[in-house]
């Protein structure tokens, strides 16, 4: 089935068909195009409206709005993050989006986004670490295994060769899911009962933890010399993972900095503290590890872009599957200055009926 020709009905992808369509095309393979989506668009960087996401802050939580545009498509997306909600049996980060035609304002897509936020930032973490990462990494330690855990290891596996996994996690529960969940897909699953356990042997460390505050998931002695440091779960004003001394002796890349200034793990740091941005790395325009022995930090915190590329990539990829219902969501008379006449006709049709 083809998307729809009548450019007022919207092609909307559920919970459902998105699981489907992922299955489709493969877990590993999907986060390996998606990579390959967010990296073209990464090297045409200066083409796109660029804003820090709008965020809505309560003591529990952040309700964010991510928009961006590259002049022919308009994107974005709708995220929260509570991370007391996962005490309820509710998800930690829940996300819709609409993708747009800048010509005519009107939604190409509205999509379901709680997977496909899985499947970005798995695969712009996996993207960052082929490039920052020691070129030899074979070894990733995981620590928080929640939501997000599976698809960070699936994604290192499939883009970088990680082939072992070190899970930690404060709760052993997730854990024992996240390591069920990885059994026989290609990785060794280490469990382990501490996170200096976990980072032994690791070239690549990843922090997805939830928590809002500023923690401290990795002190300064427990990171040796030439790891690469994959910090996702610090993105909110006040909610960090490492200790400022990992950051003060890091080589740090990030996506936009006016965005990572206030959200990421450089909120520690003055406000001129150099980072460098990850596109200008692609491109080639800076340098990106300077030695076998820096430690490199790629501060992640999720960026409009790469819900932009997800978005444009999974309406590309959802011609002739089918996976989408048509939502009549956008009022569109036949004369276009009739609106009142189509709600004119609706009444009359009503009383005849
Ligand atoms: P989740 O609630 O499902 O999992 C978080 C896990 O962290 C839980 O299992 C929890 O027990 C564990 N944890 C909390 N404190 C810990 C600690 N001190 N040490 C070890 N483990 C600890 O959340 P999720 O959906 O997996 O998201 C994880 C984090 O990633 C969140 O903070 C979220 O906001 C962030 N996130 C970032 C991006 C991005 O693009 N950077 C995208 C999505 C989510």
């Amino acid at each position: 089935m083809s998307l729809p020709s009548r450019t007022a009905l919207v092609p909307f992808i559920s919970v459902d068909n998105m699981m489907r369509l992922v299955l489709h095309v493969g877990i590993e393979q999907m986060m390996v195009e998606l990579a390959e989506a967010i990296e073209a668009d990464f090297r045409r960087w200066p083409q796109f409206d660029k804003t820090p996401r709008v965020a809505s802050h309560s003591d529990i939580g952040v309700i964010e709005l991510m928009p961006t545009s590259d002049g022919q498509h308009y994107g974005f997306k709708y995220v929260n993050g509570h991370p007391a909600n996962m005490r309820q049996g509710l998800q930690t980060v829940t996300a819709f989006g609409v993708l747009a035609d800048v010509a005519t304002g009107y939604p190409l897509l509205l999509s379901e986004m709680t997977i496909l936020t899985a499947l970005r930032t798995a695969a712009t973490s996996a993207m960052a670490a082929k490039w920052l990462a020691p070129c030899d990494s074979r070894v990733m330690a995981m620590i928080g295994n929640g939501a997000q855990a599976e698809f960070q290891a699936l994604a290192m596996k499939a883009i970088c060769g990680i082939e072992e996994v070190r899970l930690y996690d404060i709760d052993p529960a997730a854990t024992r899911k996240c390591a069920a969940n990885l059994a026989g897909r290609g990785l060794r699953v280490t469990p382990c009962a501490t996170a200096e356990d976990a980072i032994l042997g690791a070239q690549i460390i990843t922090t997805c933890t939830a928590d809002k505050q500023y923690a401290t998931i990795l002190t300064d002695n427990m990171v040796g010399g030439g790891v690469h440091i994959n910090a996702v779960g610090g993105d909110c004003p006040g909610k960090t993972e490492l200790h400022r001394d990992i950051l003060l002796r890091a080589g740090i890349f990030v996506e936009y900095p006016p965005q990572t200034r206030i959200e990421g793990e450089i909120q520690q740091l003055a406000p001129d503290h150099p980072v460098t941005e990850l596109w200008q790395v692609i491109t080639g325009a800076a340098p990106g590890r300077a030695s076998a022995g820096q430690v490199t930090l790629f501060d992640s915190v999720g960026f409009a872009i790469e819900d932009f590329s997800a978005l444009r990539y999974i309406h590309a990829r959802l011609q002739g599957t089918g996976l989408f219902q048509e939502l009549d969501m956008i009022a569109d008379p036949d004369e276009s200055r009739d609106l009142f006449g189509m709600l004119c006709r609706a009444e009359a049709a009503a009383r005849v009926a």
